[in-house]
């Protein structure tokens, strides 16, 4: 029992936060505590810290909305969080569509679909792009484009007022990611990750490996979402600089021989490396 709860920390770490941020979130809204109100693109924390997600208040402005000083406040909240401290840990500790992709991804290793199912190979830069067409199409239509259809907002919403339709885009997403693409969504196409990626590149918390330890086992490669990142491992020690890095920790459970570890990296050392 130790030995599983040791070996999978990170994992039942992340899976806590994120059940227990849910759940504050649903009970909050229940008995009107004010310990946080609103939703993952918008909150306020104790009736008074604003938290306001940069990607969706960036396609706000682009659809013509006036960004109040309570807004602004709230993206220097959370850009302290993405750009200086954890990078796109967003997307494991804290997204509910991460629950889905990583089942998906569990179940595409058991079932050994991996290699036998990348039925639409396509590049992991298509989420950058996406980025920019969210931002044209706010423009064009005066909305908030990605916000309208983010299935992090429809699986957000649905777990605290009830799903409705909004179970078939998890859905959807669960069978894409099953059958068709490893991580498709989360590592393709959602444009949220990739322009949290872009914001957190230089964040402080970086995980780090070390070539001496290095077994070549290979298992960090059949978990790592963002599998390209690890092109270094077993060559050289380094930082894992890469910005689509998501601080899931997989690779430092699954190593047998502690060849990664969490650190703090200044921005000096980042540059130093060439990150
Ligand atoms: S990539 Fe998008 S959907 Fe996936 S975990 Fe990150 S924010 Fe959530
Ligand atoms: S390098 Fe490690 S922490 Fe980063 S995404 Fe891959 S498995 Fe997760």
């Amino acid at each position: 029992m130790s030995d599983f709860l040791f070996r999978y920390r990170y994992y039942l770490a992340r899976r806590t936060t994120q059940i227990l941020l849910l759940g504050t979130y649903f009970l909050a809204n229940l008995y009107g505590w004010s310990i946080v109100s609103g939703n993952l693109s918008s909150s306020v924390v104790f009736g008074f810290i604003p938290l306001s997600e940069p990607f969706a208040t960036l396609q706000m402005f682009f659809a013509g909305a006036v960004i109040s000083a309570d807004i602004l406040l709230g993206i220097l909240v959370v850009l302290f969080f993405y750009g200086i401290i954890g990078g796109r840990f967003f997307c494991s500790w804290v997204c509910p569509v991460n629950i889905v992709t990583e089942t998906a991804a569990a179940i595409r290793r058991k079932l050994k679909l991996q290699d036998k199912t990348n039925a639409l190979p396509f590049s992991r830069n298509i989420r950058y792009w996406f980025i920019a067409l969210a931002l044209i199409l706010s423009f064009v239509f005066s909305l908030a484009a990605f916000e309208m259809i983010s299935p992090i907002g429809i699986a957000h919403r649905g777990i605290i007022f009830g799903f409705g339709f909004g179970w078939f885009s998890l859905v959807a997403i669960f069978l894409f990611d099953l059958f068709s693409q490893k991580y498709g969504w989360c590592g393709h196409i959602c444009p949220l990750g990739g322009f949290n990626a872009l914001i957190g590149k230089y964040s402080l918390i970086k995980v780090t490996h070390d070539a001496t330890k290095c077994v070549h086992s290979l298992k960090c490669f059949l978990v790592c979402p963002e599998v390209e990142i690890l092109e270094l491992v077993g060559k050289k020690s380094h930082i894992i600089s890469a910005k689509e890095c998501i601080k899931c920790a997989r690779c430092i459970e699954v190593c047998d021989s502690g060849a990664f570890k969490v650190s703090i990296v200044t921005l000096a050392k980042q540059l130093k490396e060439g990150a």
